[in-house]
């Protein structure tokens, strides 16, 4: 016989829930001017803890239910061998993140890195990755806060500091490839300014700034456009 309890994936408890149609309903009416709530749809489930839109209305001791959805960030390490190449001389940390994703997650799970850094402020806000925040929310429970060991969830965080860096890391080289893609796609629109003559422009730039020759700051511009492309698709998809 198999032992169901024994899977990784998070199982919220079921028991019937104390939350009216009618008190669900006023909730989901109150929300629709919250963006992340509206995004999530009627049938999210928090992809931490794995409990509906319903399970986790939460009751305010005066008696009235309320409910919030977050965005959470969650990254990616980059594959793409020029990227890596490009970026390791610029890195503070062995990881090189390449690409990121919005997710929506739970006020209970948002709150686990919250407390954390608030116990330990030496910690980022992200020092925690959605799958550290299933490891450490085993036992989700409908309309309740989650019960966490908060001693271990600080360890995994000091554990986790080169990522934080990488984090930082990531968010300057977005930022650099974002700000080169859109003075290309500005200097595209003058009218007498060609595309190879607006890369050279931008590579003439970086190989001074970098004192490189200008074959490489223009291959250098070239893969910092389609970055920057890349990262205002990645954020467009979320
Ligand atoms: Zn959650």
């Amino acid at each position: 016989m198999s032992n169901d309890s024994a899977g990784t994936a998070p199982k919220v408890k079921l028991t019937a829930s104390a939350l009216t149609e009618e008190e669900f309903a006023a909730v989901d009416a109150a929300m629709q001017s919250s963006k992340p709530w509206v995004e999530a749809g009627p049938d999210w489930i928090c992809p931490c803890c794995a409990r509906s839109k319903r399970a986790i209305c939460r009751k305010s001791n005066k008696g009235r239910w309320t409910a919030r959805i977050h965005r959470m960030l969650d990254y990616e390490p980059e594959s793409n061998q020029e990227s890596l190449l490009r970026r390791y001389p610029n890195a503070s940390s062995q990881i090189i993140i390449g690409s990121h994703r919005h997710l929506l997650i739970c006020q209970d799970c948002r709150n686990v890195p919250a407390e954390v850094k608030r116990r330990q402020p030496s910690l980022s806000g992200e020092s925690l990755s959605i799958s550290d925040l299933r490891d450490l929310v085993p036992k989700p429970v409908p309309h309740a806060a989650h019960g966490v060991d908060y001693q271990r969830a600080i360890e995994i965080g000091l554990a986790a500091m080169p990522l934080a860096r990488a984090i930082e890391d990531y968010r300057d080289h977005c930022a650099v490839a974002s700000r080169t893609e859109l003075h290309f796609r500005l200097l595209m629109k003058l009218p007498s300014w060609s595309k190879q003559e607006a890369i050279d422009y931008l590579g003439f730039t970086i190989a001074k700034e970098n004192d490189w020759d200008f074959d490489e700051g223009d291959a250098h511009a070239v893969w910092l456009i389609a970055e920057g492309a890349r990262i205002r698709r990645l954020d467009a998809l979320s």
